[in-house]
């Protein structure tokens, strides 16, 4: 199981590629707290456990990777390896938005399209990397991918060391996993809790069974947390670290996308927003991992105002 010795090592290893993000406080005054991951470098969280998995790639002599990802996981593997001089590619969903597309397109890396669930895409990159000697990055059951998002959790120890309730977004629960490793082992005392989409209910699902449950394919707007299950390896970390998986509702992350837009004037993809539209239930002095910013905007959403006739 990563520790938080990892962690602290995978920060040194990330510290020159990775930005350190701020913490804002909502200027509504709600007292809410963000962790802006949606001003990472590639738009989100991801870059974390991409850098420190492909940097050691890298130092084992790979020089091209291979990964399977609804699109920020891809951007943030296509951006670390072209830093990095190594060849990428990407296996996305075949609806994967444009914007993603174009993102880890613009890092030089070659796109596959392949079905829509992240077990498909998975199991392809994984036969891409078998049959042209690449090293497969996986989005989050992976040791050094946890460690590196788990240097999220040593950052907002060091910005908000009071903080005493955190709120993470969870799709595979690369994410949850490492910042609440960081978090427990640094302050047992500090509340973690996980938030996914109703629609996207596998981990609450599987924390009230007590074991792994997998469900079918989902529409959830947020789509970077549509996995079917918890990793293998992050199960066992959620099952340790984390108190509490809650649910949201495709109108409550909706509300929380327009809250940070109108309000806040921050820029968060649904998958980002999740943490935010719980942590809006209780409100107060509580802090919302807002976990990436790469939405599409249409351009009507760009008017502000009726035009004049
Ligand atoms: C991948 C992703 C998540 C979920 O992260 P996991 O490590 O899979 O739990 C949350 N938000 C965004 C924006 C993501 O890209």
């Amino acid at each position: 199981m990563v520790a938080i010795h990892d962690i602290k090592a995978a920060r040194e290893r990330v510290a020159g590629v990775i930005v350190r993000t701020p913490v804002l406080e909502d200027p509504c005054g709600s007292g809410l707290l963000f962790k802006a991951e949606h001003l990472q470098r590639t738009g989100s969280f991801k870059l974390r456990g991409a850098t420190n998995r492909v940097m050691r790639a890298q130092a084992e002599g790979a020089e091209h990777v291979a990964t399977g990802s609804s699109g920020n996981h891809g951007q943030a593997v296509a951006c670390i390896a072209h830093r990095l001089g190594m060849r990428a590619t990407i296996v996305v969903p075949r609806d994967a938005s444009p914007a993603k597309v174009r993102g880890i397109r613009s890092y030089g890396a070659a796109v596959e399209f392949c079905g829509l669930t992240s077990d498909e895409r998975l199991a392809r990159a994984a036969e891409i990397a078998r049959a042209r000697g690449a090293v497969f990055v996986p989005p989050y059951d992976d040791e050094d991918v946890i460690a590196g998002q788990g240097t999220v959790g040593l950052e907002i120890l060091e910005q908000v060391p009071d903080v005493r309730v955190v709120y993470v977004p969870v799709g595979g629960g690369g994410l949850i996993s490492g910042t609440a490793t960081a978090l427990k082992e640094s302050r047992p005392s500090v509340r973690v809790i996980g938030v996914e989409p109703e629609l996207a209910n596998d981990t609450y699902l599987s924390r009230q069974r007590g074991e792994v449950v997998s469900i079918g394919p989902t529409t959830t707007i947020a789509d970077g947390l549509r996995t079917s299950h918890p990793g293998e390896l992050t199960w066992p970390v959620v099952q340790r670290y984390v108190d509490d998986i809650v649910l949201v509702s495709e109108d409550e992350i909706r509300a929380a996308c327009r809250y940070l837009l109108r309000q806040a004037k921050q820029v968060v993809e649904p998958s980002g927003a999740v943490s935010v539209a719980a942590a809006m239930r209780t409100g107060g002095r509580v802090l919302a991992v807002v976990s990436g910013g790469n939405v599409d905007l249409a351009p009507e959403d760009l008017v502000p105002f009726p035009t004049p006739h």
